[in-house]
């Protein structure tokens, strides 16, 4: 159903009728925009696209376009106007709507607190690793009759990050390459003595929805990198006040219009070979025997079970 209005809007079937789409919309790369990133500008022949998942709503509707030559996807994590909480956000649909619309890479802004004193508020990082505090919200898609454990040591794309790198060293723009992101449940931001319990576990920045996003993208074999935009020093800074959401905004406003001109930069260049695992992440993960799905097991899996079946040697539980 194609509905007119400002932008094409295109409201995706289930799923499993989806081939049967008349001008099915795609794309290769995805933005996934955090606080302050709820558009991307400069895209041309927009159009909307509502999917629908097996696993619920998106956030919002993604928003499919061509950005230099390139089809680019957007979602806005929060929705727009901001309306969903880290713990609310229905983190598997918005993978999968982005896998089912054929996107292989994701680039995901959001903002963070420092958790490091050279790491100064109105930087970005690009974090290389992280450490997963969350307690409220489902970060595996593997939960209802098929199980699969995904390697996760390196949990963002090597060649995505390097592109970010990149691009941050050809604009001038201060980023730091590498460190820990702590991803805590939020809303609240940290009491003091979690702050500083987080410092002496050695983390490098701390926010609220990047490690449920990169696990979930690992397992939709999908590349992703975080481009991390730090915003305050949390509230462990002796010096500088603690975080709050004025503080935060007034920052952010800042750099994400540094994230932008880094992400026009990184989609105006080819896409690089793939010299990544996270295409083949499900190779050899799949435990459970064909045998023993169910078809609605396989129709839940759909997207996923392209992937060779089990290779039970690897398995630790
Ligand atoms: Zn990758």
């Amino acid at each position: 159903m194609y509905v007119r209005g400002p932008c094409s809007v295109i409201s995706m079937p289930k799923t499993r009728n989806a081939k049967s789409t008349p001008s099915r919309p795609r794309a290769d790369l995805a933005v996934i925009g955090g606080s302050g990133l709820y558009a991307m500008e400069g895209l041309e022949r927009v159009r909307e696209a509502r999917v629908s998942t097996p696993f619920g709503r998106p956030s919002d509707a993604v928003v499919l376009g061509v950005l230099a030559g390139r089809r680019v996807a957007f979602l806005a994590r929060h929705g727009r106007g901001h309306r969903i909480s880290p713990s609310m956000i229905n983190y598997r649909a918005n993978i999968y709507a982005l896998k089912s619309l054929g996107v292989t890479r994701i680039f995901s802004v959001s903002a963070v607190g420092s958790m490091k004193e050279h790491i100064h508020p109105g930087h970005l990082a690009l974090p290389d690793s992280f450490l997963d505090r969350t307690t409220k919200r489902a970060s595996t898609f593997f939960d209802q009759g098929l199980v699969a454990h995904v390697a996760f040591a390196d949990p963002v794309c090597p060649v995505l990050t390097a592109q970010l790198a990149e691009a941050a060293r050809a604009l001038g723009v201060m980023c730091h390459e590498g460190g820990a992101y702590l991803c805590m449940e939020g809303p609240q931001f940290s009491t003091r003595a979690e702050s500083r319990l987080y410092r002496h576990w050695g983390v490098d920045m701390i926010g609220m929805t990047n490690a449920t996003e990169a696990k979930l993208a690992r397992e939709a074999e999908i590349c992703y990198a975080t481009m991390a935009l730090v915003t305050d020093y949390d509230c462990w800074h002796e010096s500088e006040s603690a975080v709050s959401v004025e503080g935060v905004l007034a920052i952010m406003r800042r750099n994400v219009e540094q994230a932008k001109k880094m992400l026009r930069h990184v989609i105006r260049q080819p896409t690089p070979p793939v010299a990544c695992a996270c295409p083949t992440a499900l190779r050899g993960a799949i435990l459970t025997a064909p045998e023993a799905m169910t078809a609605s097991v396989k129709r839940r899996y759909r997207l996923f079970l392209k992937a060779p079946p089990a290779g039970a040697s690897n398995g630790r539980a």
